[in-house]
């Protein structure tokens, strides 16, 4: 363990209820006791583990904070460390000043994230679990939130843990036949481990395929909202956006005038692309083969076409349409409250509408009168989460890291697979198979570099 005793603010700077610096190390208790004044005139060093304690934070004579004063004793701590924490009045300066003084009384200024590095230094969270503590703090929505707050608590870990166990299974058979070949036989052994690579295959193939879910919950859905002018795209996505809370997000270094939006329906997030664009009603047809909004249609997960169903669908939507994939693609029949639009009318119309609309299947929308929602809110939910919005127990692999060694690992057990066909010796089986299991290892943390687990801790933020 570091024999650096690290100090950092922990919450966010700005005026606040109280404001918390955190102290984590060997001297932890030590640094905090020469700055704290206990009421009582007591030192921490004396109070029991998991206390706390009122009183004053000094820098020499000038008292500079009443505060309350956590003490944590490792290995019960998120460090595995002693740790102190003060919550001061959630001030700017005033918490400015207090690490200041502990600093200067014997602390040393903690990078980000290193208080989550010394909990998987320490052994009290393995590095699936620690990349989910970011993870977590970044989610912006339900999604993220279960995926990393599952990862935290483990179920990735024991996941891949399982599945290595099975790995692990057939390397030691294969090792104590190879030994001991009176006792163990390895007659028959390729169909064996043929079926065990199937299998291995599949579930690693499910966990990675989970990734591209776990993207869409991470980041949202990325949508663009297309149709001719007056359709009623920016009514819609008014409707949309008002529809529970709304997030507004200019993008930081992009063009001042693109916009992305991210609007949260029943869980899901959407993240509306060139919001901008859609707003630009002046847009004429002709130009919507080089609008802004067009060069997001190629890069979007789902493309919202409306259309406005009371002055029809015309040769300009047959040309959109024909340029739109229909596997990501759904059409609002926008505006049916202007002309009551029966189901049994629009089976009649269906024969205009379907020769235009082909393999899209429309839903009658009015943004006017907000009705539509629910189906096109079952759609989506349909077309990315198999109709399943809340959470299952599968388990969702967001982080690339995680996707980029499973498909190293499945690569490794396709070659066990392709071995077995050919029947190659049990010796050459077992390097693919350690090949394997070491990666799935390396998701846990297990002989990674330090240089890999610094660029990893790097990205968190300061005070975590
Ligand atoms: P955009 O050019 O596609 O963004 O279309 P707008 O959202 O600006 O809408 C064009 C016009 O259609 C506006 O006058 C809207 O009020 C009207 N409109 C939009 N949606 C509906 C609807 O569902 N019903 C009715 N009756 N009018 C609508």
């Amino acid at each position: 363990m570091s024999e650096r005793t690290i100090a950092a603010i922990s919450t966010a700077l700005g005026s606040s209820g109280i404001g918390i610096v955190r102290i984590s190390g060997e001297r932890a208790v030590e640094v905090a006791d020469r700055v704290f004044r206990k009421h009582s005139g007591k030192k921490l060093a004396e109070c029991p583990s998991h206390t706390i304690h009122y009183g004053y934070i000094h820098d020499g004579e000038t008292m500079i904070d009443e505060v309350l004063a956590l003490v944590m004793r490792g290995p019960h701590s998120f460090t595995t460390e002693d740790t102190v924490e003060f919550d001061c009045h959630g001030g700017v300066y005033v918490v400015k000043r207090v690490l200041d003084t502990v600093l200067r009384n014997g602390a040393q200024p903690a990078e980000p994230g290193e208080f989550t590095k010394r909990a998987f230094l320490g052994g009290r969270m393995d590095l699936s679990q620690a990349e989910a503590v970011m993870e977590l703090i970044q989610s912006q929505n339900e999604y993220a939130l279960q995926a990393s707050v599952r990862q935290l608590k483990g179920d990735v870990s024991e996941k891949i843990g399982q599945l290595r166990g099975d790995i692990l299974h057939q390397l030691a058979f294969i090792e104590a036949a190879l030994d001991d070949p009176e006792h163990y036989s390895l007659d028959g052994y390729d169909e064996k481990i043929l079926d065990f690579a199937f299998r291995m295959e599949e579930e690693l193939s499910g966990l990675i395929r989970s990734f591209e879910n776990g993207r869409r919950m991470t980041e949202g859905i990325k949508t663009v909202i297309v149709g001719k002018p007056n359709a009623g795209k920016s009514s819609i996505l008014n409707l949309l956006a008002g529809e529970e809370r709304a997030i507004v997000t200019d993008v930081a270094g992009t063009t001042r005038d693109v916009l992305e939006e991210d609007i949260v329906l029943d869980g899901m997030n959407l993240r509306l692309l060139d919001t901008a664009g859609i707003r630009d009603t002046e847009d004429p047809v002709e130009s919507i083969g080089v609008s802004r909004a067009w060069s997001h249609v190629k890069d979007a997960d789902l493309i919202l076409y409306v259309a406005d169903s009371f002055s029809g669908i015309d040769e300009d939507d047959r040309r959109i349409l024909s340029a739109l994939d229909s596997q990501k693609t759904i059409v609002l029949l926008n505006k049916t409250d202007i002309e009551q639009i029966s189901e049994k009318e629009i089976n009649g119309i269906s024969d205009q509408i379907r020769s235009v609309l082909g393999d899209f299947s429309p839903v009658l929308f009015s943004a006017k009168e907000k009705t539509g929602l629910d189906e096109l809110k079952k759609k989506i939910s349909d077309m990315f989460f198999a109709g399943q919005i809340s959470f299952n127990d599968q388990i969702y692999i967001t982080n690339a890291r995680h996707k980029k060694l499973l498909d190293e690992a499945r690569e490794s057990i396709r070659l066990v697979k392709a071995g077995a066909k050919n029947h190659v010796s049990e010796d050459l089986y077992s390097i693919d198979l350690m090949d394997a299991y070491e990666k799935l290892g390396l998701i846990l943390g297990e002989e990674v570099e330090d240089d890999l687990v610094d660029e990893i801790f790097r990205s968190f933020c300061m005070g975590k």
